[in-house]
């Protein structure tokens, strides 16, 4: 994706799936989401990592989505 989280972790997380600080490049997940599906995984580690290119969920966000989870 040309992206690099600086760091990540999963932890219990009570109102989202994961979060991502961009001004230091790191993810958090949601510990819940061992319960779900690789796919279901993926999407949201995708959806963080491309809030390192964009930090709002606008059309330029929806776009790289789009390329990097066209399903
Ligand atoms: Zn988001």
């Amino acid at each position: 994706m040309g992206v690099t989280a600086n760091s990540w972790g999963v932890k219990k997380m009570k109102t989202k799936w994961g979060s991502c600080s961009t001004d230091v490049k790191r993810i958090w997940l949601n510990l819940e989401l061992a319960k779900k599906t690789p796919e279901c995984l993926e999407c949201k580690l995708v959806h963080e990592l491309v809030h390192l290119r964009e930090r709002r969920h606008n059309e330029r966000f929806k776009a790289f989505i789009d390329t990097h989870q066209p399903d």
